[in-house]
């Protein structure tokens, strides 16, 4: 079975093809222009994917080997995301569908980025039911019990800001371009995480809290930068340690919260941030330390990818479960949803 997926929920244009749960090709395309504004610019964000869409989806089919007349279905990211970005993408499958007289499959895109760890592939631990997905991106951080592919619950999930938004919201104070959670990431690792403490957040067990933190390393630099201007080119190193030092530990006094809770120590990360290297790290430590069994995603299917889509399009492929001739995009979903 091929199914071809597309994603364009926020500022990446991606397609992919997936034969039988294996990955042929997933092609991405970053949209540089928004680096500048410090900030994903709707108007231009959809306008870029008007541009990208054919070409990476011509490449996507290309790269797999296969001709369109070989596809079984089209599935798309129906939501949440930018509406104007969602339109391009959900138009484009449409009018593939219809043209190819192939089904068209609704994707929901949180659901996505958790499903990824289905893709078969010959290095992928697969998670069985139930299992606890942490999921960390730019717009959600979310504890999220998997009882079935599509049986979600979520457990738990951020009263304020979204992780990706504290670690880009946090390099933007340091004056680093957008996304700013991958250069952090990169100078931590040349740094001391314990050089600065930063304090954590007092909320519910399963629950997040990360504008609080924002604004601490706000008066941290301000404070600092009063008495020596070159503070942050100085400490740079040790300042993106510290704070992603600060934010893993969060995310991992959560995670030993839902194990206490539920019982259950299948434990598995999704979504952008999960690309983190330190997040990575300290999860293949507790594999050992805490006896849990941890799934990590692949690199590549962690920040947004159209591999997600498919794959999550396949596993409904499976089930006849095809979207309706007149479905629409939709910004705001749940993951349960
Ligand atoms: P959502 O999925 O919630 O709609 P999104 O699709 O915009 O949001 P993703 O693409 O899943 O989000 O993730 C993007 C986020 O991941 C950005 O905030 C980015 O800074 C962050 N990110 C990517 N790589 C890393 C890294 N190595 N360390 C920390 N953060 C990272
Ligand atoms: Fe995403």
């Amino acid at each position: 079975i091929y199914i071809l997926g597309i994603e364009s929920s926020c500022d990446d244009t991606s397609a992919s093809v997936i034969c039988d749960g294996a990955i042929l090709s997933n092609v991405i395309a970053n949209q540089e222009v928004h680096a500048q504004y410090g900030g994903v610019v709707p108007e231009l964000a959809s306008r870029a994917h008007q541009q990208n869409i054919v070409p990476v989806v011509q490449q996507a089919l290309e790269q797999a080997g296969i001709d369109t007349s070989q596809l079984n279905a089209i599935a798309f990211t129906k939501g949440p995301g930018l509406m104007g970005s969602l339109l391009v993408g959900t138009s484009f499958a449409k009018s593939l569908a219809m043209g190819l007289q192939i089904p068209l499959i609704d994707v929901n895109h949180m659901q996505a980025h958790i499903l990824a760890h289905f893709i078969k592939d010959e290095s992928a631990k697969i998670p069985p039911f139930p299992f606890v997905c942490l999921t960390i991106s730019g717009g959600h951080t979310q504890i999220v019990r998997v009882n079935d592919h599509f049986k979600m619950e979520v457990l738990g999930e951020t009263i304020d800001d979204a992780v990706g938004e504290a670690f880009d919201k946090s390099a933007k104070l340091l004056g680093l371009p957008y996304p700013g959670g991958p250069l952090i990431d990169k100078y931590a690792k040349l740094g001391n995480p314990k050089a600065y403490a930063f304090t954590k957040p007092k909320v519910g067990k399963l629950e997040f809290s990360f504008s609080g933190l924002k604004t601490a390393i706000l008066y941290f630099l301000q404070k600092q930068l009063k008495e020596n201007p070159d503070f942050i080119k100085e400490n740079l190193h040790d300042i993106c340690a510290s704070i992603q030092y600060t934010i893993v530990e969060i995310l991992l006094d959560k995670l030993k919260n839902v194990v206490k809770e539920t019982g259950i120590k299948h434990i598995a990360i999704a979504g952008g941030v999960s690309a983190n290297s330190e997040i990575r790290a300290r999860l293949e430590h507790a594999e050992k330390y805490f006896n849990w069994t941890t799934y990590i995603p692949k690199f590549e299917y962690t920040t947004d990818n159209a591999a997600m889509i498919a794959i999550t399009g396949y596993l409904k492929y499976l089930k006849n479960e095809y979207a309706d001739e007149n479905v629409t995009a939709t910004a705001r979903l749940k993951v349960t949803e």
